[in-house]
């Protein structure tokens, strides 16, 4: 067509012979209707037509735009000159351009928009240069897609930079709310018990966001409720009127707020956990624009929310205790150091740190199961939580280790408090059917007195909890310098104990114990463990083997005494030696291992022994667990033939009447009363009940610790069958046990 004339093209042979409707008469009305652009230039390029869409979207009408060259009317400077210079080559070559562009409207306005340009006749070969043709020029309106892009990779940009999810929110809404000026955005989250919670509603009114916050979902709780509830999108096109709004509509409706449109984000697996909605401020339901908008939100707040699960979730994991919730070392030690370093900005920095450890935990664990010592650690975690303040932090660090910092707590504070926990932690505990009478121990560490940083404040909470276990008189122990010495001396022993063990450094002394009618005869020889350290000469049995106990050493060091304690019976057996049997002493320890019969069985059998030929002393804490596996080895051993005798009887807490369903054939009297015999009379009358019901109970008595003529004397006449103590022999080394045996 050529676009000489200055009128717009009119029906007639251009139609084709298409008859239009009556509605329709002209094509120039027809192309009027049409959403795009469409404009027509002559030859030079200078536009002789536009539609009436090309006002609506550019701003210009016809009798403007006439005669301007569409490239200055609308580019700008959008397009390069090298730009335009390869579009017009494609259009001189093939007669089309078509492309995306950035276009101007009338008021500066950016537009994006798709182009069609079309030439008119097409060139032909061999046709005269400057013979451009007619252009007929198509402009979509791409502006709605481009904002959608625009939104879509700035919300993705702020994910990837891990930007946390209310942020993020509340940048979808303030995007979604440049696009579309016309609405007010915002995002809920469903919790766990189908409440809505804001997560971003920048441009609400404050006071509308409360009355949200927390609301139940269901079948009539507003727009967002409702949505929530259905799981599909819910129009409110007038809250004033509509029943899901009954509850709210006033206060709304005063904020100038009418109409709601919501819906539902689903996460992965569909399940609705959240709600995108918008408000408008007059009655009216979502537009094209809306729609669309909506689709793209939705689907960038499903990442975005499956993102934060996921970093919650990973979180959880890394940083919480997954058995009691309560944070780990980690998040513990990070959690109180920010605690400290905002306390330090105040006038009265102060801070307690209590290290919580339970009692006899393994025990629960071993004799009853994992269940049960789970069940312990979730009670005792419920416990310590319940006396927790605003600001308190609790962690656990092990398995039966708890820490709690109390910023702004002082000494008195502090013991206040861990008289509280204990208290609590030792109310019965029933699991299973099962009655715990839990205990615990605590040891407390003052900021900035014992530590002015969580590293030393935890590590001397520690060794004060440890000095707690070892004192009788209370569960609970301050930190002192002289703890720290007490915990590096004992370091430094566990590490040389550890390696003497190994390195077999360690030896036995043995102690004849002789009957009590004819004490030149003997009845039987107790092996006692001894260790000579290079630098601090003998060290008592009584706290080495303590840390043996505490430091797992226990087992090792049993192995080597069965083995050593064998070999020289064995030796004193080839040897024509009458020494009837050989006590050794076993920790309580040894008894929560289910393979100790089979360890012994193994060493006698190694040196060729029976099983009468040991007596296996245990001392009476053995009984104060009298846990499954305790009892089970006890009556393991006995099964096996070997005898057991019960040590330090009279020091502990197991009464006689228990002791006759155990399978003990000797009980020893503790040295304290043999040495008490003279001078108390309860210690006399106590010897006088014990010698007794042991003789119903066809036990043996030993009486420990006889020093004196006296006392060997005393306990003749009440007929105590076996006498051991420094009178008639101290402990002493083999070769002189020999010498001992042949001057009786
Ligand atoms: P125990 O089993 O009660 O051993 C008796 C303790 O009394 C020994 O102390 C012994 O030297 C001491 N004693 C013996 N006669 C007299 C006396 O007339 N007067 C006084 N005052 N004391 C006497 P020792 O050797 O220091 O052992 C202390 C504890 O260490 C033992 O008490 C035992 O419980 C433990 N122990 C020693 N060796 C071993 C071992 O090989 N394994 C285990 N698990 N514990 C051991
Ligand atoms: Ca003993
Ligand atoms: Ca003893």
């Amino acid at each position: 067509m050529q676009a000489a004339s200055q009128s717009p093209p009119a029906p007639g042979p251009a139609t084709h012979g298409l008859t239009l409707p009556a509605s329709l008469p002209s094509l120039t009305q027809a192309l009027d209707v049409s959403d795009c652009a469409i404009l027509i230039s002559d030859e030079q390029r200078r536009i002789v037509y536009t539609n009436a869409g090309f006002e609506r979207l550019f701003g210009y009408p016809l009798h403007e735009a006439r005669g301007r060259r569409p490239r200055d009317l609308l580019l700008g400077k959008s397009f390069s000159p090298d730009a335009l210079a390869h579009i017009d080559e494609q259009l001189a070559r093939t007669g089309r351009y078509t492309g995306e562009a950035l276009c101007y409207h009338r008021n500066g306005d950016p537009i994006w928009v798709s182009l069609v340009c079309n030439i008119h006749p097409p060139p032909q070969p061999g046709r005269p240069q400057g013979d451009a043709g007619c252009a007929v020029v198509t402009l979509t309106d791409l502006t709605p897609t481009k904002h959608h892009e625009a939104l879509q990779s700035r919300v993705l940009e702020a994910m990837v930079s891990e930007v946390p999810l209310p942020q993020l929110m509340a940048l979808v809404c303030a995007e979604v709310e440049r696009i579309a000026p016309d609405v007010i955005a915002s995002v809920l989250r469903v919790d766990g018990n189908g409440r809505l919670r804001v997560l971003a509603a920048p441009s609400l009114p404050p006071a509308l966001g409360a009355a949200i916050e927390g609301r139940l979902i269901g079948p009539q709780a507003g727009s967002c409720g409702t949505s929530a509830f259905l799981g599909d999108p819910v129009t409110v096109t007038d809250i004033a009127t509509d029943p899901l709004w009954q509850d709210y509509h006033p206060l709304f409706i005063h904020a100038g707020i009418r109409a709601c449109w919501s819906s539902p984000i689903k996460n992965l697996a569909g399940q609705v956990v959240g709600t995108f909605a918008f408000y408008f401020r007059e009655a009216r339901g979502p537009s094209n624009l809306h729609l669309r908008l909506v689709e793209v939100c939705l689907h960038l707040c499903t990442l975005a929310m499956a993102r934060d699960t996921e970093q919650n979730r990973i979180h959880q994991l890394a940083y919480y205790d997954t058995l009691t919730q309560l944070p780990n070392r980690t998040l513990f030690a990070d959690f109180a150091r920010r605690a400290l370093a905002s306390l330090r900005e105040t006038r009265m920095p102060q801070a307690a740190l209590l290290f919580v450890d339970l009692d006899r935990f393994k025990q629960v664990n071993d004799s009853q199961g994992h269940a049960a010592g789970d069940a312990l650690l979730c009670e005792t975690a419920n416990r310590l939580r319940a006396h927790l303040g605003p600001g308190d932090i609790a962690g656990r660090l092990a398995s039966d280790e708890f820490v709690l910092l109390l910023p702004g707590a002082g000494s008195d504070q502090a013991v206040a408090m861990a008289q509280r926990l204990l208290d609590s932690i030792a109310a019965p505990f029933v699991h299973q059917g099962l009655q715990h009478l839990p205990q615990a121990s605590i040891g407390v560490a003052l900021y900035p007195e014992d530590g002015t940083d969580i590293p030393s404040l935890l590590s001397h909470a520690d060794q004060a909890m440890y000095a707690a276990k070892k004192q009788p008189s209370s569960r609970w122990c301050r930190f002192s310098p002289e703890l720290g010495v007490q915990a590096q001396e004992r370091m430094a022993m566990e590490r040389d104990l550890r390696e003497a063990i190994a390195r077999r450094q360690l030896h036995l002394n043995f102690q004849p114990q002789v009957l009590g009618r004819h004490t030149h005869r003997l009845h039987g020889v107790e092996a006692l463990a001894r260790w000579n350290h290079p630098e601090w000469g003998a060290v008592s049995p009584a706290r080495f083997i303590a840390v043996a106990e505490d430091a797992g050493l226990i087992q090792a060091l049993t192995h080597w005494l069965l083995d050593a304690a064998c070999a020289q019976m064995a030796r004193w057996r080839a040897a024509g030696l009458a020494v009837p049997q050989l006590a050794i002493n076993l920790s309580a320890h040894n008894f929560h291992d289910p393979s100790l019969a089979d360890q012994v069985g193994a060493a006698l059998a190694r040196h060729a022994l029976q099983p009468r030929d040991l007596m296996l002393e245990i001392t009476e804490s053995v009984m104060m667990d009298a846990s499954a596996a305790t009892t089970a080895n006890l009556h393991a051993l006995h099964a096996r033939g070997m005898q057991l005798s019960l040590d330090d009887f009279g020091t502990g807490y197991s009464s006689l009447s228990h002791l006759h369903r155990l399978p003990f054939s000797e009980l020893k009297l503790d040295q304290s009363f043999v040495q008490d015999l003279q001078n108390s009379d309860s210690a006399t009358a106590l010897t006088r009940s014990v010698l007794s019901i042991a003789r119903s109970l066809d036990m043996k008595v030993v009486a420990e610790g006889v020093e004196t003529r006296e006392q060997c004397e005393w306990l003749q006449e009440h007929d105590c069958a076996v006498m051991q103590g420094y009178l008639f022999c101290r402990p002493v080394a083999a070769a002189q046990l020999e010498e001992w045996l042949a001057a009786q």
